[in-house]
């Protein structure tokens, strides 16, 4: 009869949000996870250069220190100071971007020309690092925020440089490709393993942490990128290999 025909399918009908329910539960703990692991890492991260800086500035308090050695000291202190100086100002943007929504400064710009506006100072910045810097595409027009635009393009080549051989290229493209606006940043450096080239996203994932640190890398410029091509609908993706070179590439 009726009654237990529909009687039978309840329990059909609440597995589906009992399943809704355990994932979400599930993407909770992970974030939580996430969290914890975040605030670990950047109490690490903020500790090594600190410990660096009092280790030194005891040093000069008590011992006796030849003028060499004092110089030295006073140099290793800035450089860590700047260090902490760079993880903070990282720190604070994706902290920023995690609590921002959709940038409210939204502009319709052509992409193309927005390049070659910028294209002097990467310019300049790529040859004081003994890195060739060219750009080439055609109009294209996107929505977006500039502001963020300019800082993914700079964390992008700064990245390309800094990835880099001395006398290698990086090249920045902007244009329509299949129909979509593109934005890409190509290098010929060192290149990222496959192995890891899904987890240089990640939020202080370094491929060679020595390299990395030397050259003032805080392991959070592109998880600051990843944040603004999400903010944008934007899609980003990487093609790297070992010694030749690396394409990152974003459709809007
Ligand atoms: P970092 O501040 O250390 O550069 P990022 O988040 O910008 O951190 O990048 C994460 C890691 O990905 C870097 O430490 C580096 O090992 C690798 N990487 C990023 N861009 C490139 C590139 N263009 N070529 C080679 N390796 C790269």
């Amino acid at each position: 009869n009726m009654d237990s025909v529909q009687e039978k399918p309840v329990y059909k009908e609440i597995a589906p949000f009992a399943e809704k329910i355990r994932t979400q539960h599930e993407n909770i703990l992970a974030a939580a996870r996430s969290r914890q692991d975040f605030t670990a890492n950047v109490s690490h991260e903020l500790k090594t250069p600190l410990t660096a800086i009092s280790g030194y500035a005891e040093l000069i308090e008590n011992e006796m220190v030849s003028h060499e050695q004092g110089i030295h000291f006073a140099h290793e202190i800035k450089r860590n100071s700047e260090r902490l100086l760079s993880l903070i100002n990282d720190i604070i943007r994706l902290s920023e971007l995690d609590h921002s929504e959709m940038p409210r400064q939204y502009e319709n710009f052509d992409l193309y020309e927005f390049v070659k506006d910028c294209a002097e100072s990467l310019q300049v910045n790529a040859q004081k690092q003994g890195i060739y810097f060219s750009y080439r595409g055609s109009a294209c027009m996107i929505r977006g925020n500039k502001d963020m635009i300019r800082e993914l393009i700079d964390n992008l080549v700064q990245n390309a440089i800094r990835y880099n051989k001395e006398g290698g290229h990086v090249e920045v493209f902007a244009g329509m490709v299949d129909g979509k606006p593109r934005l890409e940043v190509t290098d010929d450096g060192i290149g990222i393993p496959k192995d890891q080239q899904d987890r240089v996203f990640e939020r202080f994932y370094r491929v060679d942490k020595s390299r990395s640190k030397e050259t003032g890398g805080t392991g959070l410029g592109l998880a600051i990128v990843k944040h603004i091509v999400e903010l944008h609908d934007a899609r980003i993706y990487l093609d790297s290999e070992i010694n030749k070179g690396t394409v990152i590439r974003i459709e809007f």
